[in-house]
């Protein structure tokens, strides 16, 4: 089995979710006490978010090298960023380190092409939701069509993430308002709407809509597990 190297702690709340993830599909996939095979580091994400509300990338992603670099020395196979937002700086970690990056976008992307979905609605932080790194990567890399929020609703799914769901805290307004929002892309015709950003699924889930939903933070755990036991 390989050993999966993971860069989390953005926010603690969804690498929980990540860890038992991985090592439950290990455990289905392997059976009895297996389980996963991990090096971590754990950041502290209150400056990470600063920054990226700042947009000093550049910083983000030295902090980010700087995790990657001990993830590999301390044995990892191939790495992970465990959050959507931070993949913007994936492109600068690559460069230095020796061991592959598992892509969140490229693992999404896999999901939606084995559904033989062509166009999807994406929720995640306006960061994600606006800039290349994401969307583009799955337009011109996957030629998925991807629509997303009207500005207001963008506003409102990226508060909820900084201000309620890293704090862990988990309000039946906001599941409300993200439903609608959903429900409204799907309408706009998405066929199935991409949680992209790793807290979301701990808001809303498959039994609280029709739409398909498709959970990164599970969608990456499912993919690593494959690749670590390949
Ligand atoms: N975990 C989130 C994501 O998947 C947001 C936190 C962050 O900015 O990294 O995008």
């Amino acid at each position: 089995m390989k050993t999966i190297g993971l860069i989390g702690g953005m926010s603690w709340e969804s690498m929980a979710h990540y860890y038992s993830g991985l090592n439950e599909g290990i455990k289905a996939k392997l059976g009895g006490l297996h389980s996963a095979k991990i090096a971590m580091v754990s950041v502290d994400f209150a400056p990470i978010e600063k920054l990226q509300h700042l947009g000093d990338w550049d910083a983000t992603a030295d902090i980010l090298i700087d995790a990657a670099k001990n993830v590999e020395v301390a044995g990892a196979d191939f790495v992970m960023t465990c959050t959507n937002t931070m993949h913007e700086v994936a492109p600068k970690i690559e460069e230095e380190i020796s061991i592959p990056i598992l892509h969140i976008a490229d693992a999404t992307a896999d999901a939606i092409k084995d559904k033989e979905f062509k166009k999807v609605g994406l929720l995640g932080t306006a960061f994600t939701m606006k800039r290349a790194f994401y969307k583009g990567r799955l337009t011109d890399k996957h030629n998925i069509e991807v629509i997303t929020p009207n500005d207001e609703e963008r506003k409102i799914v990226h508060d909820v993430i900084y201000q309620e769901l890293c704090l862990g805290e988990i309000k039946d307004t906001s599941k409300a308002v993200y439903l609608k929002i959903i429900e409204r892309l799907a309408k706009a015709g998405a066929e199935a709407l991409i949680l992209g950003c790793t807290e979301i699924g701990m808001l809303v889930n498959q039994s609280d809509t029709n739409v398909i939903l498709l959970d990164t933070t599970a969608i990456h755990a499912e993919k690593a597990v494959e690749l670590a036991t390949e």
